[in-house]
């Protein structure tokens, strides 16, 4: 049996509950043909995964009712990804893998080096969606709008502890040994690396850990999968 659709759904979810969906109905009707009387699993990011019954089809609009709660809300750690965006696909790998890998939030960065000036919000958060559409997910990441770093910096919460992945620590052994648990943050820095005023302030820093993710330089989209993985491991909920 093909495996039941998950949607996300912006709209409250309780037993009983009516939704109307039109930007999915192609999808759902033409695309999977469903039609009335076949289920679907629907999450809204807050309450949970719930069972969904097509009460109608068509082209341009899906009515579903909502039944049963199938899975309570799951948060994912309290972790931000900082990272310098870089080119397209590549950008959007790194929001897609950090939805996957149980990141809560995505903040992309202006850094000295940062390739790319500009984003498209919009579009990052609906492959942050799709990814927790696919993973099971019943939590979806927030993509921030492009800030600079310093000012990322500046309006840093005092309790927030920062992985700081240094390229320029390549091969150094400084692995994540910080045992300290609640919110963390890990900081990718984009394909030119960190500038040297960049890299100072971030070691002065008293909540940033400088880490080292092995002795090769890693493209930076592999590096913040590689820095999720270690993270996940160490203090979060693997
Ligand atoms: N152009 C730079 C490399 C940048 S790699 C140079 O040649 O030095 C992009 C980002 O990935 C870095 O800023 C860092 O955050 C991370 N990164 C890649 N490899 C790393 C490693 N071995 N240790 C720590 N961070 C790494």
């Amino acid at each position: 049996m093909a495996s039941i659709v998950r949607l996300f759904v912006d709209a409250p979810l309780g037993t009983g509950q009516g939704i109307t969906l039109t930007d999915q109905a192609h999808y759902l009707a033409n695309v999977m043909r469903l039609g009335a009387g076949d289920v679907i699993h629907v999450f809204n990011g807050r309450d949970g995964e719930w069972t969904a019954r097509i009460a109608a089809a068509g082209r341009k609009r899906v009515e579903l009712t909502v039944e049963a709660q199938n899975k309570p809300l799951q948060m994912p750690p309290d972790l931000w990804l900082i990272f310098a965006p870089i080119k397209k696909a590549r950008t959007d790998f790194i929001v897609e893998k950090a939805a996957e890998m149980g990141a809560m939030r995505i903040c992309p960065v202006q850094t000295d080096f940062t390739n790319s000036e500009r984003i498209r919000q919009d579009r990052l958060q609906a492959h942050a969606i799709e990814a927790a559409e696919q993973c099971g997910g019943t939590y979806v990441p927030e993509v921030t709008n492009l800030q600079k770093l310093g000012k990322v910096l500046d309006d840093w919460p005092a309790d927030r502890q920062l992985m700081f992945c240094d390229e320029a620590l390549v091969g150094a052994g400084e692995f994540l040994t910080a045992t300290t648990k609640g919110p963390w943050a890990i900081l990718i820095g984009p394909e030119g690396g960190f500038s040297d005023k960049e890299r100072k302030r971030l070691h002065a820093l008293p909540y940033a850990h400088a880490v080292s993710l092995g002795p090769r330089i890693l493209r930076a989209d592999t590096a913040a999968v590689a820095a999720l993985t270690v993270w996940q491991q160490h203090l979060g909920d693997w």
